[in-house]
């Protein structure tokens, strides 16, 4: 059905669908068997094929398939590879990507009313539903953890200004006294960016210590908290990390949202890596009462394997996020119709979808719940389950496996699904010459291309540092991850 005969420079393929992305399949399931070198590092081959001037005369559709095939697919990110446990984000699972490509193609968006747009508010309430928050609970799907955490810090922003007689997304701050939000110094580097961005200032987020177990530290939150109210300032919210990216710790919620609950103050949990952590009852009890939040961000593009692009914010009482992220209607628009079977809307279009603009920061976005939709569809609430239980399953092993090594130390005992730890040859104690050698260990491990663990600093010592959240992940990778290090640090000590 080639419409488009004469050859103007507008020759943007509109058909021919099959045949298009029937081209790009063999490079990408031969990406997903994830064979040879790993390609990171190859970037001085592609960059130079890739980096041409903008093309005055378009160089059609099979140039571009073929760029794809052979430079994009085979040299992408292998963080889906079953011994890539490098990052706290990972690939999508299949069905997943096939759910986001069919929303692409036929245009879905988050507010007009078609099934995509149905599955948008579904897959929000089926979200709530696996995590078990309370049906008061409502949100929006964001483009990841960072504007998850944006939109619910929003949401405590209003709410503070609000307490103070003060519409905050009106107005402005202008009249809050000295804003603050508490966190420990784990907390995830995008809430301070969110301070930035709502006006706040990210110097005023108060970085409570940690205490003994690597958590925020309660007591010391309580005094910095005390301190600042005595002089006046205005506390904004209480933020929980459960759980960190570096240890996958979490914060004492309940004595954390004890304290919130004392003063009227917002207690936000950043959930995006370890939210799912919910669903396992061995660790269940450290989320404490999730009624209790006021807001939880959380990603399904982490450990739910929804493509990245797929983040989520909910908040116990909804409301606040239409009044924090109103959009007033437009001059060209019709009195107020939107989400409404208004009979005065101008609008071509017979209703508007469910949901609302008004509940985050985006207006037309692509309909990210598709892919949540699909892979809860797929492997239900006991498919997560599952998917939880052995990913900590995973990092438990490796710190059984660490324990009973003499050359092994576990430096953070794993909670979630991460477990540090370094190796340590027998004799050597000074941490300098730990941390260079376990440095060495990561690259080798690496190079080797089994496993892809990164590493982090706890207590000032260097760690490697698995997160177990890959769909293609299982105690067989965890055991190869041990083993691997285990040849690399022998490897190198030989050497010395
Ligand atoms: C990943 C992560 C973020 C940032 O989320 P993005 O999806 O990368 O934007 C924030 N907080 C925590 C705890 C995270 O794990």
């Amino acid at each position: 059905m080639a419409r488009r005969t004469e050859q103007r420079p507008d020759a943007a393929r509109t058909d021919d669908l099959s045949s298009t992305i029937a081209a790009l399949l063999p490079a990408l399931e031969a990406f997903l068997r994830f064979e040879g070198a790993d390609p990171a590092g190859r970037r001085s081959a592609w960059r130079a094929t890739l980096d041409q001037p903008l093309p005055t005369r378009g160089e059609g559709a099979d140039a571009v398939l073929d760029a794809l095939r052979t430079i994009l697919i085979p040299n992408g990110l292998r963080t889906g590879h079953p011994g890539f446990s490098g990052w706290v984000t990972t690939m999508p699972t299949t069905v997943a990507a096939a759910a986001n490509l069919a929303s692409t193609v036929t245009a879905a968006q988050r507010w007009w009313a078609t099934p995509a747009n149905f599955i948008e508010q579904l897959a929000l309430r089926w979200l709530a539903t696996l995590l078990g928050l309370p049906a008061s609970f409502g949100g929006t799907f964001t483009g990841g953890g960072s504007t998850a955490n944006l939109v619910c810090i929003g949401a405590a922003r209003q709410h503070a200004a609000e307490r103070a007689g003060i519409d905050a997304s009106r107005d402005g701050i202008a009249g809050l006294r000295e804003p603050r939000i508490y966190a420990s110094t784990q907390v995830h580097h995008v809430v301070g960016r969110a301070l930035g961005v709502l006006g706040m200032g990210r110097r005023h987020l108060v970085s409570v210590p940690l205490d003994d177990d690597g958590v925020c530290d309660v007591r010391e939150l309580r005094r910095l908290f005390s301190a600042d109210i005595a002089v006046g300032c205005t506390p904004v919210a209480i933020v929980a990390s459960a759980g960190d990216v570096n240890t996958g710790r979490i914060d004492p919620i309940t004595e954390m949202s004890d304290l919130a609950r004392e003063h009227g103050v917002w207690l936000h949990v950043d959930g995006a890596y370890g939210g799912f952590g919910l669903l396992d009852d061995r660790v269940r009890p450290l989320y404490g009462d999730v009624s209790r939040y006021d807001s939880l961000a959380i990603d399904p593009h982490k450990w739910l394997a929804a493509p990245v692009g797929t983040g989520a914010a909910f908040v116990r009482d909804p409301d606040i996020l239409g009044r924090a992220f109103t959009v007033e209607p437009g001059d060209y628009e019709a009195p107020r119709g939107r989400g409404a079977s208004s009979a005065d809307l101008t609008s071509p279009f017979e209703e508007l979808g469910e949901g609302t603009p008004d509940h985050g920061v985006d207006f037309s976005t692509p309909s990210r719940g598709i892919a949540v939709w699909a892979i809860l569809k797929e492997i239900g609430a006991e498919g997560m389950r599952d998917r939880v239980r052995r990913h900590l399953d995973c990092a438990r092993r490796v710190a059984e496996v660490a324990h009973e090594h003499a050359e092994l130390e576990v430096l953070a005992e794993p909670v979630l699904s991460i477990c540090c730890f370094r190796y340590r040859p027998n004799g050597v104690t000074a941490d300098r010459e730990l941390d260079a050698l376990n440095t060495q260990i990561v690259k080798d491990v690496r190079a080797r291309g089994r496993c892809t663990p990164s590493s982090t600093i706890v207590d000032g010592r260097f760690a490697i540092r698995p997160c177990f959240i890959n769909a293609r992940t299982t105690l067989e990778d965890a055991d190869a991850l041990v083993q691997e290090v285990l040849a690399a640090g022998r490897a190198r000590s030989a050497k010395r």
